[in-house]
Formats: C-alpha cells, structure tokens, sequence
C-alpha cells in the first residue's frame, strides 16, 4: 500500500471533502455501517463512494484515496489506517 493513497485519502478527511450521505447498520449496537454512500468532492469533480453487498466501489475506479478517506471513517478495515501503537501516539499528542 502506497504511503501515497494513504497521505491523500488523509488530505481529503482534514480538508472536509467527505461528506457520508448515508450509513447503515442492519443491527442495533456498535456495527460497521453494512451499507455507506459518500461523496467525496474530488480536485475536478464529486466522486460517489459505495459499500454495500460487502463490497466498495468509487466512481472513479477501484482502489482509489476517495474510498479509503470513507472507509477511514466509517470504521471500516483499511490496509492505510494507521498501527495501533501509531493511533495511541496521535491521541497523546491531541
Ligand atoms: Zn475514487
């Protein structure tokens, strides 16, 4: 996983371009969202970011920094989503 995706799926999340229209979890608690529709305002046009039937897409094309930011925060596993030991640096530094 290039430190690329993950350094631009970060930028889009800080700069507010993700907006989640929708998530749903098919059970009450703290689930993964099973469905999430997101637009993620893009430097020349809107992408729309899906997850459902266990799959991501994005309209632009398969693995793309638009599905990662979404997947960032919604929960979701992402191979770019930092070390455990790394997350427990970031909050000690906020
Ligand atoms: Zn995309």
């Amino acid at each position: 996983m290039s430190a690329d995706l993950r350094t631009r799926a970060l930028a889009y999340l800080r700069s507010g371009a993700v907006t989640v229209l929708r998530a749903e979890a098919m059970a009450a608690g703290p689930h993964l969202p099973e469905y999430v529709h997101a637009i993620v305002r893009g430097f020349r046009s809107d992408h729309r970011v899906l997850f459902e039937a266990g799959r991501w897409s994005c309209s632009c094309r398969e693995d793309c920094a638009h599905q990662h930011a979404v997947r960032l925060v919604t929960g979701h596993p992402t191979p770019i989503r930092p070390t455990s030991q790394q997350s427990t640096t970031v909050l000690r530094r906020i």
